[in-house]
């Protein structure tokens, strides 16, 4: 599918090579065929559509210098618009707090949080030289608490127990009590997803944010979601204060336009990309890079 994607990209290029500047025909011309490369790539429809406007926008005022075409230059400006969405630069973890500094995850369930949240544990192990403790607050699935135990392990972090008989809030209570005493750098909060959006996850995972007061709540996103991230977003977004993102399974074959969708719906950086089931399968994430994929 992406080279498909590439060869429209190239075609047009290779369409304006006769044309000397850029102008409103040509500039339409090719955004048609940018607009089917993101809607391919599942980036929401009225994400496209500002996208959309803030290229042609902005490909009207450049000029067509040097050895460029007008093709080559549309192509770039769509590039660099792409990855400006999607990046602003600030990809590491806040740990910015009198520790131990609180990072919540927030996300549906099978989006990748547990697993991302050992993952996250590594990395603050080994890059950051962190002390770091994890607990889980899904008190609906026993198999989702012992998830976590096992993936801590592996991570080389400390797990808090938590069973399903408690109050969500009150492990919260217990977790940072005790990480303040062991003196953690850092607790990571795993809590409960659902198959879909409903109410009263949302208002749990409020009541945790007023308890736990985390430096960083991020959004645990399935990039293979597609077109359904912007609403899942929307709603993870209007509830908490979402202070980056991570995108999922971008090692599957999406393409990743949900980066755009969540990036634009929820204003939040998106911090990193998960690229794999293994812990070590997260990477700091690269807006250009994507921009590219996007685009294929
Ligand atoms: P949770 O319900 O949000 O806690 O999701 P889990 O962490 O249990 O993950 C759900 C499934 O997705 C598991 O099978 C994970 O191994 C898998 N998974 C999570 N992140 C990634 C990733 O970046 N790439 C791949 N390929 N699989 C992932």
């Amino acid at each position: 599918m992406a080279s498909a994607l590439s060869d429209r990209l190239s075609r047009i290029v290779k369409e304006m090579r006769g044309q000397a500047r850029i102008t409103e025909a040509n500039v339409t011309d090719m955004l048609r065929e940018v607009r089917m490369a993101l809607l391919e790539a599942d980036v929401a429809l009225p994400v496209v559509r500002d996208f959309i406007a803030r290229v042609k926008e902005k490909a009207l005022g450049q000029e067509v210098v040097g050895s460029l075409t007008p093709g080559q230059v549309l192509v770039s400006v769509v590039n660099r618009e792409l990855a400006a969405t999607m990046g602003d630069g600030v990809a590491d973890i806040n740990l910015a707090a009198q520790p131990p500094a609180v990072i919540l995850m927030a996300g549906l369930q099978g989006a990748g949080k547990t697993t991302t949240t050992a993952k996250l544990a590594k990395h603050l192990i080994e890059k950051r030289k962190k002390k770091v403790l994890t607990v889980s607050g899904d008190v609906y699935r026993p198999a989702a608490i012992e998830q976590l135990k096992t993936v801590t392990a592996q991570a080389g972090a400390e797990w808090f127990p938590s069973t399903p008989d408690q109050k969500p809030v009150d492990i919260a209570r217990a977790a940072i009590d005790y990480a303040r005493k062991h003196y953690f750098d850092v607790l990571l909060v795993d809590t409960a997803g659902r198959l879909a959006i409903d109410e009263a996850l949302m208002r749990e995972i409020q009541e945790l944010h007023a308890v736990l007061k985390p430096v960083e709540t991020l959004f645990v996103v399935d990039a293979m979601q597609g077109q359904d991230a912007i609403n899942t977003a929307k709603a993870f977004s209007a509830a908490l204060p979402l202070t980056g993102i991570v995108l999922t399974k971008l090692d599957g074959d999406s393409r990743g336009g949900a980066a755009l969708s969540v990036r634009q719906v929820t204003g939040a950086p998106i911090k990193f990309a998960g690229v794999s089931e293994k812990l070590d399968g997260l990477e700091v994430f690269d807006a250009e890079r994507h921009a590219g994929r996007i685009l294929g």
